[in-house]
């Protein structure tokens, strides 16, 4: 059975928690959390959020705490770390388990403590010591639970330091650490460069056109909609990301978009695309344009560091869970996106291969064309023809003798 932890990012969404030095509490919590769960999940535990980046489960104050522990109770996890910034003038770094616990928790307690105060001593702030309080979270949950408080919000020097990247990173790590050591797995570490692997780029200019891609779907499934190519092509040009590539992924999740997995049609999820929060859910999107842009992005998360472009608004919801530039390459998510995926990427590049060797009929080079509608309305006119093999040929340049020739039928009239 897959080993399971709750992540508990203290306040967010209607409570900012603490504030100091331009700082909300929750924010940072948030930070400190999600960069321990994707350690946590690396080293093979699946970890689970008590709320989402900007929003709670619950609007209410008094509800919140009790749905945080009945939502780890639910889920079985065997550890609960709830993630803390103190305030009220001090400076430095304690921790807590509630008063009367078995000596599980104290061990689990003792681990995480000592890995976390080495770190903040080496930033030179303070270990204000290991502690016991009846707090709600640590009371309701019925798992070792340890709750940490990193350091002073209104603190000027404190403050400098846990803002930065750097120190959330050691504290994460520091953390991780210590409960892989309580629950006896070994940690695993970040590979320090992207695993360089023979394959087949994730990034990249499309190669199939349009045509191909419309014409291969529709001989397997007629009922294909012709909205769906071209916004891949769009989106991933956008990214810089093979959208026809990522388009045969496409296929591969849904059954060529005949669904019948645990993704129903109407979720536009296209890539099988984890809910936050509960991994055996599939999430949800608004529009045909926003599941490819979240499957285009979650792509984007494994096969670069890079961050997401200007005025791009994150709608996946598992993208910062991704293990960042871990796979540059359709044949190295096997494993990653898809569990045990032994030939995930392989197959991916197959299909696709299969719409490359696709060849668009004579007279249906413009189907699924932008200009479709207008280019069937000139031909049924008799305005205009395509070329003697019986192609239209949608993109290629029309000379002034041609536009003449045009011109006269009309006038003809
Ligand atoms: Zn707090």
């Amino acid at each position: 059975m897959a080993l399971v932890g709750i992540t508990d990012p203290g306040h967010g969404g209607f409570d900012p928690g603490a504030m100091g030095n331009g700082m909300r509490e929750g924010d940072l919590t948030w930070e400190f959390g999600l960069k321990f769960a994707r350690n946590m999940e690396r080293s093979g535990v699946k970890m689970y959020f008590t709320r989402e980046k900007n929003s709670t489960a619950t609007n209410n104050r008094n509800a919140e705490l009790a749905y945080r522990s009945n939502y780890a109770n639910e889920k079985g996890a065997s550890f609960y770390i709830s993630f803390h910034i103190n305030a009220g003038g001090g400076t430095g770094f304690e921790s807590y388990r509630y008063p009367k616990t078995d000596s599980s928790t104290i061990r689990l307690h003792q681990l995480v403590h000592g890995n976390v105060a080495a770190v903040f001593s080496q930033s030179g702030m303070t270990n204000r010591g290991i502690k016991t309080a009846d707090f709600a979270v640590l009371r309701g949950t019925n798992m070792p639970a340890v709750l940490l408080e990193l350091g002073f919000i209104d603190n000027t020097r404190d403050a400098k330091i846990i803002r930065t990247e750097e120190f959330q990173n050691k504290v994460a790590e520091a953390v991780a650490r210590g409960v892989c050591q309580w629950l006896g797995i070994s940690y695993v570490e970040e590979p320090a460069e992207p695993p360089q692997v023979e394959g087949t780029p994730i990034m990249g200019e499309a190669a199939a056109t349009l045509q191909q891609l419309l014409g291969f779907t529709r001989s397997i499934n007629e009922d294909f909609p012709s909205e769906l190519p071209p916004i891949y092509l769009e989106i991933g040009k956008r990214y810089g990301i093979r959208g026809d590539i990522a388009f045969a992924q496409m296929l591969k999740e849904t059954g060529y978009f005949r669904f019948g997995g645990d993704v129903r049609k109407e979720q536009n999820n296209f890539a099988g695309i984890g809910a936050i929060g509960d991994g055996s859910s599939r999430a949800s999107f608004k529009t045909m344009e926003e599941g490819v842009i979240a499957h285009i992005q979650h792509l984007y998360a494994y096969c670069t560091t890079k961050p997401v472009l200007a005025g791009e608004t994150v709608v996946d919801p598992r993208f910062h869970l991704v293990n960042r530039g871990s796979a540059p390459t359709w044949e190295a998510l096997n494993g990653k996106w898809a569990v045990p995926g032994t030939n995930y990427g392989q197959e991916i590049v197959s299909i696709h291969q299969k719409v490359m060797e696709f060849k668009v009929e004579p007279g249906k080079d413009y189907m699924g064309h932008w200009a479709e509608k207008e280019i069937t309305r000139v031909i049924q006119e008799g305005l205009m023809y395509g070329d003697d093999d019986g192609y239209f040929y949608p993109d290629r340049m029309l000379t002034r003798a041609e536009l003449a020739a045009i011109l006269c039928r009309l006038l003809d009239r």
